[in-house]
């Protein structure tokens, strides 16, 4: 177990770190890689499932199997109830070879009605003027404008940031450690929540639904989840800087298998709106303390929602995949 701290502080000006836990073998052949909090709020599920793995699965590993678990790859966000770090990054938007990132044709006309740059009141147009552009653009056009990233406003929701980020630089760090010189298969899940179904999760894979990476998702896992956002009409959009690229890299010579892991909160509507008001009220304001503290709530619950029924579907959706993984590990991969 190791700690990493990052120069941000938290609320109460304390020291916020990224934790490394390994387990099992010290010159793995087989890695498996587990970050939770790269968007920091989102790091809820993605801890608690970290501790279910932690408390039933950690002892079962074969030989030549690690697992690293990186705990709060954003522990600002994390610590903040922000989505994006101490310099409004989305991370996993900002894991690029270079900079400015590649442009986002659809963004600038969306710029006014993501982020307007005032306080936030009682008014809001949001959903009618994104009624206006969802007609416009059409619903595949909009979802990749607005969340596909953008390296051009910085005070904009899905920034990329204009360098690499200390979060970043700091998990690229760990993975270059000698001990994992040896480790030729590496299978890396990000835990993430917001979207997808409620209740249900989906196992994102940049990898064409053609491929032989896809093919090994839907025999590791339960193929009713497996999703290419390559595929035609995937629910999801393409986009660059992602963390599980920034794995990809690390381990240049092994096999690497990435999955972004989303456990559904609420619809896409709702999420986006908590993400544009939060956003405008930490650069803004508001009008008064009460709308601040709803607003705080409110993106809480779009990515961590209260209610228990749906808490309890998430951990058993986590043994389930932890179940398959266990299973997996075992039959060495069956590559
Ligand atoms: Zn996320």
């Amino acid at each position: 177990m190791s700690s990493h701290a990052i120069t941000a502080r938290g609320l109460q000006d304390e020291q916020l770190a990224i934790d490394a836990a390994r387990v099992g073998s010290e010159h793995p052949q087989t890695l498996v890689l587990l970050t939770s909090g790269v968007h920091g709020v989102e790091g809820f599920v993605g801890s608690a499932l970290q501790q279910l793995w932690l408390a039933h699965y950690a002892h079962e590993l074969p030989r030549g199997v690690c697992v690293l678990l990186l705990h709060a790859v954003n522990p600002f966000g994390f610590a903040h109830g922000r989505r994006v770090n101490e310099n409004n990054v989305d991370l996993n938007r900002n894991a690029l070879t270079q900079f400015p990132g590649p442009q986002n044709v659809g963004y600038p006309s969306l710029n006014r009605w993501l982020n307007p740059s005032s306080r936030v009141s009682m008014f809001d147009d949001f959903m009618l003027r994104g009624i206006w552009h969802r007609l416009r653009l059409g619903k595949p056009a909009l979802q990749q404008a607005v969340a596909g990233g953008q390296y051009n406003f910085p005070q904009g929701l899905f920034y990329g940031g204009d360098r690499t980020q200390e979060s970043l630089s700091i998990i690229a760090g760990l993975l270059a450690d000698p001990w994992l010189l040896d480790a030729h298969t590496v299978l890396h899940i990000d835990l993430h929540t917001g979207l997808g179904v409620r209740g249900s999760y989906e196992m994102l894979l940049d990898y064409a639904p053609h491929s032989a990476e896809f093919a090994a998702f839907t025999r590791w896992f339960d193929p009713a989840h497996v999703v290419s956002d390559h595929a035609e009409g995937a629910t999801n959009y393409v986009a660059h800087g992602m963390v599980t690229q920034l794995i990809e890299r690390s381990f240049a010579t092994a096999h690497t298998y990435s999955t972004v892991i989303d456990f559904g909160t609420t619809t896409p509507t709702r999420v986006l709106k908590a993400l544009r008001a939060e956003n405008r009220l930490h650069h803004y304001g508001a009008s008064n303390p009460q709308r601040a503290a709803r607003i705080r709530a409110e993106l809480l619950e779009a990515f961590y929602p209260s209610d228990g029924a749906w808490r309890d579907t998430i951990i058993a959706h986590g043994h389930d995949i932890f179940m398959r993984l266990a299973a997996t590990l075992k039959n060495s991969l069956k590559l």
